[in-house]
């Protein structure tokens, strides 16, 4: 069903946009890939790349040139607990991500596209939702009163609601996923916006057998982790289903930090002792629920959190290796 679609993927230097790239090339689709810069660790398989920046207007009204059969919206100024949880960037991701996400809806309604994708993030949950690691809630009828515990999770509220009222007002059919720690080979990993799973990895990778990594905080936060293959099944199937709220995706196998380090240890066969710092750690806890998903595209993720962990070690265990030589 993708055979002869064009299709637009804003974001697609990035983590998910790039691999997104990859597999709706696969299925057939004309792809034009935008962002700030290309892909870093692969060269992109989009027919056509545009190198720019969408907070400017007049380069978004480029770049939407023609009727996409479908546009999927996923550049933001993000980055892991490292970038979005200090407080120094929030001004910088509050506006960035915000006018990026103006300006495509804008140039996509003025062009008559109607079916946009955006990623938004579980991270627009209420904290107070969040502080027994044990029992997090993040069902999506508990966004409300709204609280999210960081201003990238304030844009990312403000912007789904953009996009729904384009829906309601504009004849935009908006699908809005909320991602839940999506990892994978060819993330960020040593940049200052990587996340918890690779940069435990990258740690792991560099300990020597019995030595010492850092935890940030006491490591008994908790979060879900899915692997990028599961994320972009869902989002295709999410884009073209008929549901018109807010989704979680995500899975459901909940873990502690310090399990996830003991987890990907294990994979690399080497015994690491946990030193625990002082850093950025988000809210105490955090899982999908993913009962709303199962019900509106029954689907849910099909592979254990080890799984998608083994290949993105042994992913950035080779940059680790080809960066010491
Ligand atoms: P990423 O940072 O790898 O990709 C985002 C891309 O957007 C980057 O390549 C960046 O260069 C591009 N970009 C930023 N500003 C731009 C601008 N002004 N013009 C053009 N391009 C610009 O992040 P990702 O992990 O691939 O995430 C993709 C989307 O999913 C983001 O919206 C993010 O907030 C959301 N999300 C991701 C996760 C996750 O775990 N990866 C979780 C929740 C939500």
């Amino acid at each position: 069903m993708t055979q002869g679609k064009k299709v637009l993927v804003c974001g697609a230097g990035g983590f998910i946009g790039h691999h997104l790239v990859r597999r709706l090339k696969l299925e057939g689709a004309w792809v034009r890939g935008v962002d700030l810069k290309f892909p870093r660790f692969s060269s992109t398989d989009a027919d056509d790349f545009a190198v720019g920046d969408l907070r400017e207007q007049s380069f978004v009204r480029e770049i939407i040139d023609q009727r996409f059969d479908e546009v999927y919206q996923l550049a933001a100024d993000m980055g892991g607990a490292g970038y979005i949880f200090t407080g120094e960037n929030d001004a910088a991701v509050m506006h960035n991500s915000a006018l990026i996400n103006l300006n495509v809806l804008e140039a996509c309604q003025k062009r008559n596209i109607k079916r946009i994708f955006y990623s938004s993030s579980a991270c627009m949950y209420p904290e107070y939702n969040q502080r027994d690691p044990e029992n997090p809630m993040c069902s999506e009828d508990s966004a409300y009163p709204a609280a999210p515990d960081s201003e990238y999770g304030w844009e990312k509220l403000f912007s789904e609601r953009l996009y729904l009222a384009f829906a309601r007002n504009l004849g935009i059919e908006a699908r809005v996923a909320r991602y839940h720690n999506i990892f994978g080979p060819e993330g960020s990993w040593n940049d200052g916006k990587e996340k918890a799973p690779a940069a435990i990895c990258r740690k792991v990778a560099q300990a020597l057998d019995g030595g010492h990594i850092e935890v940030w905080g006491d490591g008994e936060q908790t979060r879900s982790f899915l692997y990028i293959d599961e994320c972009l099944e869902a989002t295709i199937r999410l884009m073209r289903s008929d549901w018109t709220g807010p989704v979680n995706i995500g899975s459901e196998e909940m873990v502690t930090i310090n399990e996830l380090t003991d987890i990907v240890a294990d994979i690399a066969q080497k015994s690491v002792q946990k030193n625990h710092i002082d850093g950025p750690t988000g809210v105490r806890g955090r899982n999908s629920d993913n009962r709303l998903i199962e019900e509106v595209l029954g689907w849910k993720p099909s592979q254990p959190l080890r799984h998608g962990l083994e290949k993105t070690y042994a992913w950035v265990n080779r940059q680790v290796l080809s960066n010491s030589k």
